[in-house]
């Protein structure tokens, strides 16, 4: 396996059928998919795998892919939607080129496509209640019983159909059903609801329509407009397929015919996918946003400093399933630190300063002490840190009495600061609350890299930094988001906010090296023993903002290495 993305493994289902496709010629050859997002939201991992998808089988076998915005609900769809889906595709690193399309442009042949069935006699109008058609669908066990307006003449169905269209009609009083078969055993063939009244302006046809096509009517018949021919969609969607091709069948002037293949969407632990709650936590407030670096939006992961490269490789890691399955939101984050691993700079970050005097070294004099960059990559290069008579060290790596595995700087032990010199806990300094506010410590100078005792050993090496070089950072370290494995199951009288994590956030004062001073938004590195971070947008010339993108402890890893 290697970090381009691409390993050699066997096909999947799909694939599978678009070779047995090509090989029997099928559509002269072609292999044209769509990524069809409804704009009502934005983007989120599970989106990000049906592009990967759409857009890599297009890629593999020298195909096509469109984006079409599947905009048939003027209620929930939004203009700022649309635009940030475009974004989070590009920022993926797919182009769908000029074919850019949304199903509110084929209303007019939707329409007409309406017109032909109500000729052919495939189609009436219902003027009956909303829960009179629902009662009369029957049960899955239960055949439907047939509309009373079921039988209304061709003239009378155009009439009244016509009347839907300019107007004349209130919300929820009448529908178009296509007349196919009540007693169907599948549901979806009982006559669905194909055109309803909604007065409300569309994001792109304002106030031209009142009647809007059902999900499943525009669905099919755009793929057949655009020439599609693997129609790739979630399991949800495998009952509504005869219902695909009943359309399609009644539609189609040739012998092309769109196909719907369904794999499993993609379900993370501890990660909420549904666009509706993802909604509610930006709305009421419990995230920032729909980028805060805790959801699971495309846009959030980029604010949290996850790469395109390692999205599209765990899309393709995870592959594709026939049946539902739940994949460990560790494996997404291990991907994650492996892309990174490779990409980032190590560099001293203090979250938690403890100040720490040498005694023994020169008040004025500065050294600038080399290190390694990334030791995966010497390519990376080097780079040169201040070292002086007052530091900063992690809270963390002092502790006044040890227990016997402890390491770090204790009273009179050593440690390696990590590029620089071994140093000496002699004294501990305490305000009148008996805090520890400084420690008072001695270098060996013969330790230094390069020095006759660069390689004496002491058990441990931490990080630090030049208190009068540091820089002032913000940092916000990100928990999960929800501290139940499957976020979408609570209590009764409960919901899914009751499986928020309350310290999912928690942001802290901190300092960083100087040689970060202007780093721009998104750059990426790696504190050295405390995890990857990401500066944030917020940062200002005054004081950087990090995010954590991920700690350093894989717990994917370690799954593994136990198995
Ligand atoms: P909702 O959250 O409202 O149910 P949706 O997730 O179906 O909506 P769409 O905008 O309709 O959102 O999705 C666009 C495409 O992305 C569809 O083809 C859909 O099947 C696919 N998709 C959505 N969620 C996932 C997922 N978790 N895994 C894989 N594909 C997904
Ligand atoms: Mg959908």
């Amino acid at each position: 396996m290697n970090n381009t993305g691409k390993e050699s493994r066997p096909l999947n289902f799909i694939e599978t059928i678009i070779e047995e496709g090509l090989k029997n010629g099928k559509n002269e050859g072609r292999v044209h998919t769509r990524f069809p997002p409804e704009p009502n939201g934005y983007l989120h991992i599970g989106h990000a795998k049906s592009i990967c998808l759409n857009f890599g089988l297009a890629e593999k076998y020298g195909g096509k892919c469109n984006l079409r915005f599947d905009d048939t609900n003027p209620v929930t769809e939004e203009v700022e939607y649309v635009d940030s889906i475009k974004e989070d595709i590009r920022w993926l690193g797919f182009d769908w080129e000029d074919r850019e399309y949304y199903a509110s442009d084929y209303f007019d042949l939707l329409y007409e496509f309406a017109l032909k069935l109500i000729k052919n006699g495939k189609a009436y109008v219902d003027d009956q209640s909303v829960e009179a058609i629902s009662e009369q669908r029957g049960t899955p066990t239960q055949s439907g019983t047939e509309s009373p307006c079921r039988n209304r003449s061709i003239e009378e169905n155009l009439e009244l159909f016509e009347k839907m269209r300019n107007g004349e009609f209130a919300e929820g009083t009448h529908v178009l059903r296509a007349k196919i078969d009540m007693a169907s055993p599948n549901m979806h063939m009982r006559d669905p609801v194909i055109y309803r009244i909604k007065h409300a302006s569309h994001h792109r046809t304002g106030d031209t329509w009142c009647i809007y096509p059902m999900y499943d009517f525009a669905h099919g018949q755009s793929d057949y407009f655009e020439g599609i021919t693997h129609s790739i969609c979630t399991l949800e969607f495998e009952v509504h397929r005869p219902l695909y091709d009943w359309l399609v069948e009644e539609l189609k002037e040739s012998d092309y015919r769109p196909h719907q293949i369904e794999f499993a969407r993609l379900n993370l632990s501890f990660t909420i996918m549904s666009k509706r709650r993802l909604l509610e936590l930006v709305k009421k407030g419990y995230v920032r946003g729909w980028d805060d670096p805790r959801m699971p939006t495309i846009c959030a992961f980029r604010r949290r400093g996850y790469t395109p490269e390692a999205i599209r490789f765990f899309a393709e890691r995870v592959g594709v399933a026939k049946r539902d399955n739940v994949i460990d939101v560790a494996l997404l984050e291990h991907t994650i630190r492996e892309d990174l691993n490779m990409r980032a700079n190590r560099v001293m970050a203090v979250l938690n300063p403890l100040k720490v005097v040498i005694i023994n070294y020169p008040e004025d004099k500065v050294e600038w002490m080399e290190t390694i960059n990334n030791p995966e990559d010497e390519n990376m290069g080097t780079r040169k840190i201040p070292f002086s008579r007052e530091l900063l060290i992690e809270q963390d790596d002092f502790m006044e009495d040890p227990p016997k595995k402890f390491f770090r700087l204790s009273p009179g032990n050593e440690v390696r600061l990590k590029s620089a010199y071994i140093i000496k806990c002699e004294k501990v300094i305490k305000d009148n609350n008996g805090r520890i506010v400084e420690l008072h410590c001695t270098y060996d100078p013969d330790t230094r890299s390069g020095g006759p005792q660069s390689n004496r050993k002491v058990k441990s090496t931490i990080h630090w930094l030049s208190s009068r070089h540091a820089f002032k950072a913000e940092i916000r370290l990100y928990d999960r988001l929800f501290n139940k494995e499957d976020p979408g199951e609570f209590d009764e009288g409960q919901d899914f906010i009751s499986n928020l994590n309350p310290d999912s956030l928690e942001i802290l004062d901190g300092y960083v090296e100087p040689s970060l001073k202007g780093s721009r938004p998104l750059e990426k590195f790696q504190f050295q023993r405390l995890g990857y971070f990401c500066v944030d947008p917020d940062s200002t010339e005054e004081k950087l903002v990090f995010n954590r993108t991920v700690t350093l402890r894989d717990t994917w890893a370690r799954i593994q290495a136990k198995a």
